[in-house]
C-alpha cells in the first residue's frame, strides 16, 4: 500500500530531475558576439584574402587602391593566408 506522501514524491521526482537537467543545460556564458570591425581585401599580386579593418576595406574599394600584401605590416605575398585565395 502506497501512502499519499509516497505517491506525491514519486510524481514529483521526475519533474525535479527534469528541472535539474534543464538548469545544467543553461549556457555558462554567452558566446562572444562577432566583431563587426572585420573587412577583407584580396591582394592584387597573389590573390590571397587578407583580414583588415572594415575602414581599410572601404578605403581600398572607394579609392580603388591596388592592395598588395606588403601594404600591411608584417605581411607579404609569400605568407599563406589561412582564409584562402580569391577567385
Ligand atoms: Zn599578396
Amino acid at each position: 500500500m502506497v501512502t499519499e506522501t509516497e505517491r506525491i514524491l514519486q510524481q514529483k521526482q521526475p519533474l525535479l530531475a527534469e528541472a535539474e537537467a534543464a538548469m545544467r543545460q543553461e549556457p555558462v556564458s554567452m558566446p562572444e558576439p562577432e566583431p563587426e570591425v572585420e573587412g577583407w581585401v584580396a591582394c592584387e599580386a597573389c590573390n590571397q584574402w587578407r583580414k583588415v579593418t572594415v575602414a581599410y576595406q572601404e578605403r581600398v574599394e572607394q579609392e580603388d587602391i591596388e592592395f598588395v600584401c606588403n601594404m600591411l605590416p608584417g605581411l607579404d605575398c609569400s605568407m599563406v593566408s589561412e582564409f584562402g585565395v580569391a577567385e
